[in-house]
């Protein structure tokens, strides 16, 4: 399986960062080891100082798809969870400003916590998902689907044109403002619909 990222989705996140807005969705990868599941623990890694959560919805893909048409995306997804896009945020400053790739900062091991899934039906409307993070019992990050640039079903076609979906892989939509650094001890929760969804221990 692989895991999709979609990378500045929130206008307020984009402008936390600084970020320019995206003319179309913009991805990375994280290999398959890169997930954590089962509210196992997340262990800082030495070869960063600054690192970063973002909490963000996650589908689940349940069949191949190449080049999918926007009004047939919705059923290439099935289950929606939430998962933190674990973030060397000072890694990724320095290769952002050497132009270079993002693996190191984003696709190291243990940098995907995914919470179990909800099946897609479970949810009235898929553009008003409320979902949020709690950092040591303090809401840090609020978000809504309704407030991504671009949707589920924009985001499975667009990737779709550059690589085939395959079931099991996993699509991170993209985080809402408020992400920040973590610490050796912190709990992070996260909720979908007032309902916890992930708990993730920073060891
Ligand atoms: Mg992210």
């Amino acid at each position: 399986m692989k895991i999709i990222c979609i990378g500045r989705n929130y206008v307020d996140h984009i402008k936390e960062l600084n970020n320019a807005v995206p003319a179309s969705p913009v991805f990375f990868l994280k290999p398959d080891t890169a997930l954590v599941i089962r509210n196992r623990p997340f262990y800082y890694p030495s070869f960063s100082d600054n690192i970063h959560y973002e909490v963000e919805l996650v589908l689940k893909v349940c069949k191949v798809g190449k080049n999918i048409r926007k009004k047939f995306a919705s059923t290439y997804y099935d289950e929606i969870g939430i998962g933190l896009d674990m973030t060397a945020r000072d890694l990724q400053d320095a290769a952002k400003s050497k132009g270079l790739p993002w693996d190191v900062a984003k696709g190291f091991d243990q940098s995907a916590p995914v919470s179990r899934f909800l099946p897609k039906e479970q949810f009235s409307d898929l553009k008003n998902i409320n979902f949020h993070l709690d950092l040591n019992g303090t809401t840090v990050q609020k978000g809504n689907s309704s407030l991504m640039l671009y949707d589920f079903d924009d985001i499975i076609s667009h990737i779709s044109m550059f690589m085939t979906v395959r079931t099991g892989d996993y699509i991170f939509t993209g985080t809402p403002a408020g992400v920040g650094p973590v610490k050796i001890g912190d709990k992070l929760e996260a909720f979908i619909e007032g309902e916890k969804m992930l708990s993730c221990t920073v060891k």
